[in-house]
């Protein structure tokens, strides 16, 4: 069974740690996340791109699949299956009909009306359904598979609209930071940060998670972020083990000693983050099942 982002998310929150959210780019991707969270006993969100769910096989198969994954490898520890960055109300809803937990509509592209709006009725749906909702604000910048765009910092104001009038369950204001490598430095916007997490009561999500410095990292927890998303390090240490292991003997062709170390790769980062954002032995053994 997956549990909503709302369960994980509050108890985050007060205890000044954040959840990642590592994004799946095949059933593999899924394996190596949940064997580390599962080492790591702390919770953990799985997520898929609406961009990717038709390469991935479509939301019915993604969500029957990683339900089967976690019952099969005996996870105990609380998995949310979440959809990232949804594109529509509609797709929002197929993943819900699906079996999933939770989903980001990210309306972030419209006017703030317009995003109050469509994410209401995402709202409505998902949580008649136990379902928990993530929106945006602002824009993420670089590239979210493929779409290339510019950082757009949240509106304070903004946000507040969108929790108190959608009811969301947690807020991606977007405050610089970017998907993909980052040119330089990353360089958070803090002040607005601090003021977005009082103004609001809602936990927030950080984007483009990959390549931030720990320190900025640490204090975005401390100002409020609860979740964390991160995909390209995942990606990352997986290409450059797989590409060394094809490079270093060029006959190779047995695909299980070319993914399995590309696996290792991608449980070693989803280890070493959980550890960063505070989630690791979050889990009680109370709540175990
Ligand atoms: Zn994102």
């Amino acid at each position: 069974m997956f549990v909503s982002m709302k369960e994980i998310l509050k108890e985050a929150k007060d205890e000044h740690y954040a959840v990642g959210q590592f994004n799946m780019n095949n059933f593999q991707w899924v394996q190596a996340i949940l064997k580390a969270a599962e080492e790591e006993n702390s919770p953990v969100i799985i997520a898929s791109s609406d961009r990717i769910v038709d390469y991935l096989g479509g939301f019915e198969l993604i969500a029957s699949t990683v339900k089967k994954m976690v019952a099969e490898m005996d996870i105990t520890v609380p998995v949310v299956m979440h959809l990232d960055h949804g594109l529509s109300v509609e797709s929002c809803k197929k993943a819900i009909d699906a079996g999933y937990s939770s989903v980001m509509f990210d309306g972030s592209k419209f006017s703030i009306e317009k995003n109050v709006e469509l994410t209401k009725e995402v709202v409505a749906y998902a949580h008649a359904r136990g379902v928990s909702v993530e929106a945006e604000v602002g824009s993420v910048g670089g590239n979210e598979d493929g779409i290339i765009g510019g950082v757009k910092y949240a509106d304070p104001k903004e946000c507040v609209r969108l929790v108190n009038e959608a009811n969301i369950d947690a807020l991606a204001a977007a405050l610089g930071s970017v998907h993909g490598p980052y040119q330089g430095e990353p360089k958070l916007g803090f002040t607005e940060m601090k003021e977005i997490s009082e103004l609001t009561d809602v936990p927030l999500v950080l984007h483009g998670g990959s390549g931030i410095p720990e320190n900025q990292i640490k204090k975005s927890i401390e100002l409020g972020h609860a979740k964390i998303n991160v995909n390209t390090e995942c990606n990352q240490a997986w290409a450059n083990t797989v590409r060394e292991i094809l490079e270093k003997d060029k006959d190779l062709y047995n695909p299980q000693s070319i993914l399995v170390p590309g696996m290792d790769a991608i449980a070693e980062v989803v280890k070493e983050k959980m550890r960063l954002f505070g989630s690791s032995n979050q889990v009680r053994v109370i709540n175990k099942v």
